[in-house]
């Protein structure tokens, strides 16, 4: 099946066969169309089976169609267990994205580094925000970024984010944000904490599993 079949507008395609891909990998065929539809999802899918552009493919397409290129608030929000996933998540969002307009912006907060840069970032809006989850929370308590518009969550990676101990901020971000939403779950492993998560977050999910 080709990447034109699944629903994806052109600007979008014509980035994929920029990256070089030749066709959807059996994880984007099926997430793709389930996540233009609006639908909630829940995956099973390790990295290396082209997950990523799986959601951030139909994310940017279902955001473009309202951006308008100025400031303003988070739209969809991606948390990735650490500071590299999220960069390669943002990475691919931006990839993807290059020929939308007018463009979607997007973004990348993690710790480790200094906050103050990323908080100057944040004033001039961003539509797609990528972020592990304290530095996003260090964020929210410094009034850096709002969480009240998003109309998009995917938690990537949530068995390391369990893991590694991040349930409690996922709790705060969660009740942070609206509660009518399209919610993600990326995990490669269904422990009993994975599935009471995914019943707390996920509305009458699709399963997909490769
Ligand atoms: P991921 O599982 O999302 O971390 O992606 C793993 C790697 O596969 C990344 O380097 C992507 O650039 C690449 N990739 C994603 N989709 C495709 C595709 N349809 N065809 C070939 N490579 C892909």
């Amino acid at each position: 099946m080709p990447f034109s079949k699944l629903g994806l507008a052109e600007p979008l395609i014509r980035a994929v066969r920029e990256a070089g891909y030749s066709a959807p990998t059996p994880i984007q065929q099926q997430a793709i169309p389930l996540v233009l539809s609006g639908r909630d999802m829940l995956a099973a899918a390790q990295t290396g089976t082209g997950k990523t552009a799986g959601f951030t493919l139909p994310i940017l397409q279902r955001l473009s169609p309202s951006a308008n290129g100025r400031s303003r608030p988070v739209r969809a929000l991606i948390l990735t267990p650490t500071r590299e996933l999220a960069a390669q998540v943002a990475e691919s969002v931006a990839k993807y994205g290059v020929h939308l307009q007018p463009r979607l912006k997007s973004d990348v907060v993690f710790g480790g580094v200094k906050i103050n840069p990323q908080m100057q970032r944040l004033r001039g809006g961003v539509d797609i925000l990528t972020a592990t989850p304290g530095r996003l929370l260090d964020l929210v308590a410094q009034n850096a970024v709002k969480l009240n518009q998003v109309e998009m969550l995917v938690l990537d990676e949530a068995d390391r984010m369990l893991d590694m101990g991040f349930i409690r901020d996922i709790n705060k971000i969660l009740a942070l944000l609206p509660k009518t939403r399209q919610n993600l779950l990326f995990s490669a492993t269904f422990s009993g904490d994975i599935r009471r998560l995914a019943q707390t977050l996920l509305r009458n999910p699709a399963q997909v599993e490769i």
